[in-house]
């Protein structure tokens, strides 16, 4: 399908046909902003930076209830994620559309994991180009990403001042691109070549960056360095880099059970833990924050893409700008670098 042009005084007409699906956008909730469910189009944020969470935790919920049992009978009531039905994410940093496709290889590795993937398969993702770069930490263009990025997206819109320029990448795109067409009109001659300029003015416009070349093969040999007590002698363990990262997959299983009826959850869980290694025994493989951070490094830049090919990094920031104590990943990227 050709390009499109969608003015912004009809991008709220267009957002409220969009709602008759599970609709989510991003949304100012306090200072922070978040991609929620809306339904009433005025909720939806489409001038922002970045969402805070980001929102890989619309297919991979913070905590999601897999199935409940009942003591005595053999049949558990699974969580059928079919219901939920056609879901949109309208307004996603290319960064974050990304991290998605990253965290595919963990949800369908070893194991096919039914929820998440159904998830995937009932979502359209509609990105949002970075016309200018969300934060100043922003880094995607050194780990394989664009501000203007179209990987794992099925429709990009670029801001372009009194309208967005929508571009239809797959046929789920082109789909929701029809049920939105009478809201839009074809975008005239020149359109495409003006974004492309804005592409080009948005990737110099990143100011930080880090020549991952060779860091896969370096982190094993600096197993035993100083260099991860000195970045990891402020972390406070708080998980927030983690948490927050689009990248990040880490999950733990409970059952939570009253009186003789339960339920199996899954919810995030995070590296920088102490708790996330402590065996049964007592003994902790990574007993200290020193362990921890090599881990987490080296993970998204080694061991990641090791086994799938890609570095679980997208640059997205995050946990620069979010980190308590302003740890660094770049800064500990060129100590490993330096090393
Ligand atoms: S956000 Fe900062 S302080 Fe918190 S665990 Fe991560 S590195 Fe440590
Ligand atoms: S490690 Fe940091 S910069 Fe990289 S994707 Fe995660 S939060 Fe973003």
């Amino acid at each position: 399908m050709a390009d499109k042009i969608l003015k912004k005084d009809k991008a709220a007409e267009a957002l409220k046909e969009l709602s008759k699906f599970r609709l989510f956008a991003p949304a100012k909730s306090d200072d922070v902003v978040l991609f929620r469910q809306i339904e009433d189009p005025a909720e939806a944020c489409l001038d922002y930076a970045n969402s805070t969470v980001p929102p890989k935790k619309v297919v991979f919920p913070q905590t999601e209830t897999l199935f409940r049992f009942k003591l005595g009978n053999p049949e558990l009531r699974e969580k059928n994620v079919e219901e939920e039905g056609t879901t949109v994410i309208f307004g996603l940093r290319p960064c974050d559309a990304r991290a998605m496709s990253i965290v595919d290889n963990l949800f369908s590795w070893d194991y096919e994991d039914p929820y998440y993937l159904k998830r995937r398969e009932l979502t359209t993702l509609v990105g949002m180009a970075c016309v200018t770069p969300p934060s100043v930490n922003c880094f995607c263009a050194s780990v394989g990403g664009e501000p203007f990025g179209t990987e794992n997206l099925d429709l990009l819109l670029v801001d372009m001042g009194e309208e967005y320029l929508v571009k239809v990448l797959t046929d789920k795109g082109g789909k929701l691109a029809e049920t939105i067409g009478s809201f839009m009109e074809n975008a005239p001659e020149g359109a495409a070549a003006k974004a492309e300029e804005l592409a080009g003015a948005a990737r110099e416009a990143l100011s930080r960056s880090i020549d991952t070349s060779g860091i896969e093969a370096k982190l094993p040999a600096l197993w035993d360095s100083p260099l991860w007590k000195e970045v990891s002698a402020a972390c406070l363990g708080c998980g927030i880099c983690t948490y927050l990262c689009p990248t990040c997959h880490c999950f733990d299983i409970q059952d939570e059970v009253e009186d003789a009826e339960g339920r199996r959850c899954r919810m995030w869980d995070s590296c920088m833990f102490r708790e996330y290694t402590l065996h049964a025994s007592g003994h902790n493989p990574r007993p200290t924050r020193k362990e921890r951070t090599r881990n987490r490094i080296s993970h998204k830049y080694s061991y990641f893409p090791g086994k799938f090919g890609v570095i679980a990094c997208v640059g997205c920031g995050r946990c620069v700008n979010l980190c308590p104590v302003n740890i660094d990943i770049l800064e500990i990227l060129g100590k490993v670098v330096e090393a």
